[in-house]
């Protein structure tokens, strides 16, 4: 089976979270918004200056220049927070209108007055208090933010699903929304097997290695809209095994486990699976590493069970969790991204799986590590990307290949 088809086979399976819950702004970013927001008022919602200058009719303005300057009237100086003409008494009765022949002091962010529809630069006048000579022409509109620049009353600011980056926190800022609806933290577990295993933190003994990989795999989940619920280690045993994934979909969305899916008399999972009355839905997929990664429903619930070697375990996780994660959320734009670039030195070995290489790639030029295998993760902190190698394909330097950045880089 090739990826694809795993991934959309397992991934047609798996249901979207309808739980919300309502943050205040600041800590909605990187959440999933879980409704449409539409702005209630204009961004900006009056006229305001771009400039440090003078706020004058353009029509009034029209041939001034150093040597043939305009003299205008200075009524008022506008700050910005200001309210144009409260200095007036009339303003009072809303009455106030700007003499024939003037001008406002106006600065940047200032409350630009109806009578008025362009701002001259100070740069371009003498700076004047009472009078000021203005010394060029501009047409309307000129160094004007007209109201709703940003957006209008009744815009659509944000579409229920979408990944709320720091674009949509500051346009909900703008509009004065400070809680929104977003949906719940999908709830990861994580379980390491493996009777080789232990945690940081205890002492290392003969036969046993620290598990590395339910810390890599902890960071990626919550970077990204979910939360751990579940970290574990578990020996290789069948009934704690399963005792521990029954704990497992209790409390969360998605089961990830690594360890034991291969072919040895330990490796414990596939059966387990069939005792949980789980569905296997991929396995032995077309790659490489990480070949007898899979994919399973338990109890509705989407499970990806990884193999233990950290890297295989790591291109598979990037591969499949993602996909699920959005599914989970209903929001795209969640998985690696593809792209391509251009392999810098050869690659003459023919696989006989599609293989992922890691690989470090910057400006459009990609360089694959010299050691790939699946147990080494020492070179992982160098990588950015995966170079996808369709079986038995070659490559020589100065070639285009298909690239998937790692998706916490
Ligand atoms: P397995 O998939 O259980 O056959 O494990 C394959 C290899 O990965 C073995 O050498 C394990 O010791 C190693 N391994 C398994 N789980 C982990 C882990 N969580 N962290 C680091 N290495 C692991
Ligand atoms: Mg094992």
């Amino acid at each position: 089976m090739e990826i694809e088809e795993a991934k959309k086979l397992w991934t047609d399976r798996i249901q979207m979270i309808n739980e919300t819950e309502s943050l205040p702004l600041f800590e909605c970013f990187g959440r999933v918004m879980a409704e449409d927001i539409y702005s209630e008022i204009n961004v900006p919602s009056f006229p305001k200056s771009a400039m440090d200058g003078y706020a004058v009719r353009s029509s009034e303005i029209v041939g001034a220049s150093k040597d043939n300057p305009v003299v205008l009237t200075v009524t008022e100086e506008i700050d910005a927070g200001d309210v144009p003409g409260y200095k007036h008494q009339s303003a009072a009765s809303g009455t106030w209108t700007y003499p024939e022949k003037s001008a406002v002091r106006i600065m940047t962010g200032g409350m630009i007055p109806e009578d008025f529809d362009s701002v001259v630069k100070q740069e371009d006048t003498d700076y004047g208090e009472k009078m000021v000579s203005i010394y060029k022409a501009i047409p309307a509109f000129m160094n004007y933010c007209p109201v709703g620049e940003n957006f209008a009353k009744g815009a659509l600011l944000v579409k229920k699903s979408t990944l709320i980056n720091r674009g949509i926190i500051g346009n909900l800022a703008s509009a004065g929304i400070g809680n929104v609806k977003v949906l719940r933290k999908v709830r990861a577990a994580i379980i390491n097997t493996g009777s080789e295993l232990i945690d940081t933190g205890e002492e290392l003994s003969p036969g046993k290695i620290y598990s590395s990989i339910g810390a890599m795999l902890k960071c990626s989940v919550e970077k990204a809209v979910a939360e751990t619920v579940m970290l574990e280690i578990c020996p290789d045993e069948k009934e704690k095994i399963i005792q521990v994934l029954k704990k497992a979909f209790e409390i969360s969305d998605i089961v990830i486990t690594s360890g034991g899916v291969s072919v040895g008399k330990k490796d414990l999972i596939p059966e387990i699976i069939n005792e949980l009355g789980g569905e296997t839905i991929f396995r032995k997929v077309n790659i490489q590493p990480g070949t007898p990664t899979m994919g399973c429903i338990v109890n509705g619930r989407p499970l990806l069970a990884l193999s233990g070697n950290p890297y295989a375990a790591l291109v598979n996780f990037d591969i499949y969790y993602f996909e699920a994660l959005a599914k989970l959320t209903g929001c795209d734009g969640l998985a690696p991204k593809e792209g391509v670039a251009v392999i810098q030195s050869d690659y003459k070995k023919e696989n006989y799986h599609r293989r992922f290489l890691r690989a470090k790639e910057s400006f459009g030029k990609v360089e694959i590590e010299k050691d790939n295998k699946a147990s080494v993760i020492s070179n992982m902190a160098e990588c950015n990307c995966y170079v996808d190698v369709p079986a038995g394909k070659t490559y020589s330097a100065g070639d285009v290949v298909n690239i998937i950045r790692m998706p916490e880089t």
